[in-house]
Formats: structure tokens, sequence, C-alpha cells
């Protein structure tokens, strides 16, 4: 109950936070305790280790292996919609850093720290890897094929590996895991924050936090309690708790987008992202629901996946221009770029960020949505489990608009909300009217086209508007 009206306080009046630390002690427990971080990162890593396995060892027809729906139908949905509500605490259990970290406490590691130059392009070496592995995804059926999958699995598990070896700490989590990335843009609108309580650091002399003390490491990603002022890096690993003499860190109910109205979008990695991720759901959407662009093309390519993953990338680069000019166009018309205490950034990128973040959980989930049905009967052929075989169900084609447009709504409204709280304070009396609301009316534009776009997997023709240009007549 407490709980609620101190989130209906949060709506009320954004400025104000809550400390779950400090309401809920056992709570705290559970980030602070790191056996307990342990044993699930260590149930994690068997996981993982078993899907790799099942993805390269066991059948390779999608129908007889359950890898596939349980990473792209589960796991990885899951992750993108939790990071809205706890931030990157998925990040505080993943396994993949994990036999690195072993490794360097037992010294096999050169240890060295990352090359200045290498740090500068690190967030963009990280966005390509994340467009890449969308376009081969998207390109080469890869959420169809378990051996595929495993190696993806496996090339991130080698990456956090690789760098423990060559680097210190949790260098690939710092720098280029590109999921890292994506997590990072996710997170700066969570509901959660894990920030150090300044009154208690401003006391402090030892900040090990960042650095550790005696034989304990400090922060996993050299940045310590003291250093979060968003959450992007931050893990939420409780490591710095253990090691912060005045018990400063805390966890926070905040209202979801302040971060990005403060910082302008600044630092959310990469400013590519939003207009990648925005103009890859054009083409994902329009790819499977209307053009079947996909089916077009592996016909061309005889199914030589190099020439499937070349024609596709005209799709996936013209859906990026076309989203890249729309947000230039944006800027030019709010002709504010320049911030104060930020510098210089593009204002359209945090009012278009909750868009395109919830075209990319409503994607997701369309495939968790579709495919569920499938899932058990496809354990049941995998293990030889007959009575699972026949527990299938039917999706009542009404269930897919009623999230997509709820998700995609709301996104909208945070979207206006951010613009508006740019106009009418942080830059009030810069914006000339008429500026606002051109803005306003392109954003709704937008977010219609999204629908019109989306509307065409959804199999009801009244909502359907682009179904003439199916190849196949809605059934
Ligand atoms: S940054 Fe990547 S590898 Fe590191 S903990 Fe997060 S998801 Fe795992
Ligand atoms: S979080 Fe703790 S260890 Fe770090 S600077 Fe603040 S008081 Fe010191
Ligand atoms: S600051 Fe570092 S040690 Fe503390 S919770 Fe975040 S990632 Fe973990």
């Amino acid at each position: 109950m407490r709980l609620l009206i101190k989130l209906f306080n949060i709506l009320t009046d954004p400025d104000t936070k809550f400390d779950l630390f400090a309401a809920y002690p056992r709570f705290k427990l559970l980030i602070y305790n790191q056996r307990l971080h342990f044993i699930w990162r260590g149930f994690l890593l068997f996981i993982l280790l078993t899907l790799i396995l099942v993805g390269i060892y066991g059948p390779q027809d999608p129908e007889y292996n359950c890898i596939l729906y349980l990473c792209w139908g589960l796991w990885w949905p899951a992750v993108l919609f939790s990071l809205l509500f706890v931030g990157r605490v998925w990040c505080g259990v993943c396994p993949f850093p994990i036999p690195g970290r072993f490794l360097q406490s037992w010294h096999i590691s050169l240890g060295m720290t990352v090359p200045k130059l290498l740090i500068k392009y690190s967030t963009p070496i990280a966005v390509i890897f994340f467009m890449i592995i969308v376009w081969v995804e998207e390109s080469t059926g890869m959420k169809d094929n378990p051996k595929a999958t495993a190696y993806l699995i496996l090339i991130i598990f080698s990456g956090a590996l690789f760098c423990s070896l060559i680097f210190t700490k949790q260098a690939w989590c710092q720098y280029f895991c590109p999921l890292g990335k994506i997590m990072g843009i996710g997170s700066s609108i969570s509901w959660l924050e894990f920030r150090p309580n300044h009154k208690k650091c401003r006391q402090c002399t030892t900040f090990t936090c960042r650095d550790g003390v005696d034989n304990k490491t400090g922060c996993p990603v050299s940045l310590g309690a003291i250093r979060v002022t968003n959450n992007l890096e931050c893990h939420v690993c409780g490591r710095c708790m253990q090691l912060c003499p005045h018990d400063s860190p805390q966890l926070n109910i905040r209202f979801p987008l302040n971060e990005v109205i403060i910082r302008k979008g600044k630092f959310i990695t990469c400013t590519l992202m939003i207009p990648f991720l925005i103009g890859s759901h054009f083409a994902r959407f329009l790819d499977h629901d209307v053009l079947s662009i996909m089916d077009h093309i592996e016909k061309s390519c005889m199914h030589d996946w190099v020439c499937q993953m070349g024609l596709y990338a005209i799709p996936l680069a013209l859906g990026f221009a076309v989203v890249y000019m729309i947000i230039s166009l944006g800027d030019l018309v709010f002709g504010v770029y320049d911030d104060e205490l930020l510098g210089s950034f593009s204002p359209m990128v945090p009012v278009f960020l909750p868009l395109a973040f919830a075209g990319e959980i409503v994607s997701r989930m369309n495939y968790t949505i579709a495919n569920s049905p499938d899932f058990l009967p496809t354990i049941g052929r995998q293990f030889g489990w007959e009575t699972l075989t026949h527990l299938s169900f039917t999706v009542p084609v009404w269930f897919y608009p009623i999230y997509g447009i709820t998700i995609m709504f709301v996104a909208e409204l945070a979207g206006l909300y951010i613009l508006e709280k740019f106009v009418e304070v942080d830059f009030g009396g810069l914006i000339a009217e008429w500026r606002y609301r051109i803005i306003q009316i392109s954003f709704f534009l937008l977010f219609a086209i999204y629908l019109l776009i989306m509307s065409t997997g959804w199999d009801i023709s009244f909502l359907n508007i682009l179904f003439i240009f199916q190849d196949s007549p809605l059934s």
C-alpha cells in the first residue's frame, strides 16, 4: 500500500523519489548479498552452456528444438521488458562475464587497461555490432536456426572471455557488449535508479566502491556508486554496497522520464541507435506482414545467406535513412541544439527514444506471442514427452492490437511529455509556438505510420489499411 501511495506521489510530482533500500531492508539484502548473485549466475551459466550445446548438437528442425523459443521468445523479450522497471538488473546476474572473472581471479589475464583509442570508438563499435546482429537475425532466418542462435550466444560469450583475458575487470561489459548498449538505452527510462547518497559520500576519503579494498575488487565496470549519475552503465550488481563504509548506495523509484529530460538524451550510447531501431522496425513489420520482402529475397538468392544479407540491407538502410532524416528535420524545426551544461545535442533523440524502445518491445513480443502455442509441443517433440505435444492453444487475433496499441500509445505520450518539458521548462521562451505545433503534429503522424505498418501483422482487415499491398489477401 505504501508503495502504491509513493508511486502515485511520483506520478503527480515527478521530482520526488522513493528509496527502496530504506523502506524495505529485506529487499536491500537481495542486491547486497553477493552469494545470492553467485548462485544465480552459476545457475544461469549452466543454462547458457546447455543452450549452446543443445543449439549446436541438438535437432536442427525448429519444430524439434526449444532453444529458439527460449532465446528469442522468452529470454530476450523478458530482459528488454525488465529494463523499463528494474533497469540493468539483468547485467547483475548475467552469466557471460563469469568465466572471464574466474580466470582473472586466478591471474590468467594480461590485465591491461583498455587503450584510449578503443574507448573512444567503443560505443560505435558496440552499436555497429548490435546493428549487425539485427541485420543477420532478420535476413538469414536465425530465429529458425538453432545452430546459428547458439553461435550468436557463443560469439557474445567469447567476446566477454577474450576481453577478460586481455583487459582488467569486465571491459567487454563496460565498452563493447552490444546487448549492454541497448540495455543502457532502455534502462534510461526505467522506474528504478541505483545512486549514491551524496551527503554520505561527502565524508568519504577511501572511494572503495570504485577501487576495492584489501583483496576485495571494486566495481566490475570501474564506476563505483560515487560515479553513477545515470542508468547507462551500472549493472546494479550490489558489489559496491559491500565495499562502501558509509552505506551510501541507494535504490530509488523515480519518474522514468526525468533522466532523458535532464540529460537531453546525451550519452544514450549513440544517437544512431534510435533511427536504426525505428528504421529496422519499419523494415521488420513491412517485411513480414506486407511486402514479404524476405520471401522474395530468399527466392532470388536461392537461400545463399550472403546474398540475402546484401539484399536485406536495402530496406534496413532505407528505414534508417528515412528516420534519420525525420529526426534531423525535427531538430532543425526545434531550432535549439545546445545546452549550457551538456553542449550540443539532438532534441529529437530523447523525444523519439520511448517510441523506439516500445517498437522494439512490441516487435519482440509479436514473436513471443505468435510462437507461444507451439512452445510446449516443441519440448514434447524434442524430448519425446507425448503429453506435451498436445498442449497447444490459439492466440485470439484481438490480442495483438491490444498490447501493440497500448504500448505504443504510452510511448507516444512519453515522447510528447518530454517534448513539452523541453519547450516549456528547459528551453522556455526559446521555441516558437508554431515550431512546437509542427513537431507535435509530425510526431503524431509518425505514431500513426508506426501503427499503420504494425497493423499489417494483426490479421484484422478493418485495422489493416495496407493489406492491399500484401501478396496474399488476409484470411
Ligand atoms: S553488458 Fe552484456 S555481457 Fe555484460 S553483463 Fe550486461 S548483457 Fe552480460
Ligand atoms: S559510495 Fe561509499 S565508498 Fe563510494 S564514495 Fe560514496 S561513501 Fe565512499
Ligand atoms: S556501481 Fe559498479 S559495483 Fe556498484 S552496483 Fe553499479 S556496477 Fe555494481
